[in-house]
């Protein structure tokens, strides 16, 4: 973790933008609960394909109109290069600095037509068409990306996207701590001393959590599932448990040089905020 320790940490939290005028005023009140305390950036996501494309833009430009630094992601599936182009563009006239790439996912049975396959082909059209324009984050799984056959082959595919250009990394949420380590520690041993954040998911509720899980390839260990099962209907049990377990992680993280914690906030300000008081922790 010696790479990780020289670099400040960065606090983010993740929003998703609404699709409702019932989910914007949410959003509203989320983002100004957290925004005291400060982040050091919000990040919003972007539909695969672009179906967010408009309202990721807008909740961008309104979060960076409110003071605090916002950062789009930008999802490459099924996009053109002229598409993508006219995106950085928007997000240069607006002073946005900050952009997390990603290849994203369609959904299952549509075929990508596009002119990116992977990431790390987004980082080099970015990096070519804005030189340093942009921070690029891009994105890691301690516990290996589903589709991908190995976590030696993920690592390479990985390294594509250090070396097209990115400086910064978030990682998929978890919660072994010890994949993270030892992500951490193969980026050391490859050379790649960027900042790798973790990524936190509050837990609130278990039958959505399996579910999101399942498909973003994040393992819930058994016994944390067995326990999860067992509170059944008792939402508050979940919670409190939820609220112990990702604290603990959290703490984990920091204590062993962790640059910061990036929480997929699910435009909830309640979870994310509650684990913040537990850590003492005003960012
Ligand atoms: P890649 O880095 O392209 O990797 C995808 C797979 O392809 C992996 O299995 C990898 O091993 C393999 N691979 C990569 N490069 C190559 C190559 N050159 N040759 C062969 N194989 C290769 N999705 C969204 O749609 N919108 C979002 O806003 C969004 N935000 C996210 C934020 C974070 C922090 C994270 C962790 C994920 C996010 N996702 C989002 C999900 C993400 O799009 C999916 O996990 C997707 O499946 C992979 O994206 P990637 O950028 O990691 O892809």
């Amino acid at each position: 973790m010696q790479s990780q320790k020289k670099h400040p940490q960065l606090f983010s939290f993740e929003f998703y933008p609404p699709k409702t005028e019932e989910g914007t005023e949410n959003l509203k009140i989320v983002h100004s609960k957290l925004a005291e305390l400060k982040p050091d950036f919000f990040s919003v996501t972007f539909g695969a394909g672009g179906s967010t494309r408009d309202k990721t833009f807008d909740t961008v430009v309104d979060i960076q109109a409110k003071g605090i630094a916002a950062a789009p992601h930008l999802s490459c599936v099924a996009s053109t290069k002229e598409n993508i182009r006219e995106i950085l563009k928007n997000y240069q006239d607006k002073g946005i600095a900050r952009i997390v790439a990603l290849r994203g996912d369609l959904p299952s049975g549509m075929m990508s037509a596009g002119e990116f396959r992977h990431a790390n082909e987004l980082v080099e059209f970015i990096r070519l068409e804005t030189s340093d324009c942009f921070q690029i984050h891009v994105a890691a799984y301690p516990e290996v990306h589903p589709q991908s056959v190995n976590a030696t082959e993920d690592f390479k595919n990985f390294k594509r996207k250090v070396e097209a250009g990115a400086n910064a990394v978030i990682t998929q949420y978890f919660y072994n701590a010890d994949a993270y380590f030892y992500f951490v520690d193969t980026c050391e041993k490859n050379g790649i001393r960027i900042p790798i954040v973790p990524g936190i998911m509050p837990i609130t509720q278990y039958a959505q959590l399996f579910r999101f899980s399942e498909m973003c390839g994040a393992d819930i260990p058994r016994w944390m599932r067995k326990r999860l099962e067992g509170f059944g209907d008792d939402r508050a049990s979940v919670q409190a448990f939820g609220l112990e377990l990702v604290t603990n992680l959290c703490q984990r993280l920091l204590d062993n040089g962790a640059p910061g914690l990036h929480f997929y906030t699910m435009n909830q300000s309640a979870p994310t905020l509650a684990i913040l008081e537990q850590l003492k922790l005003n960012t």
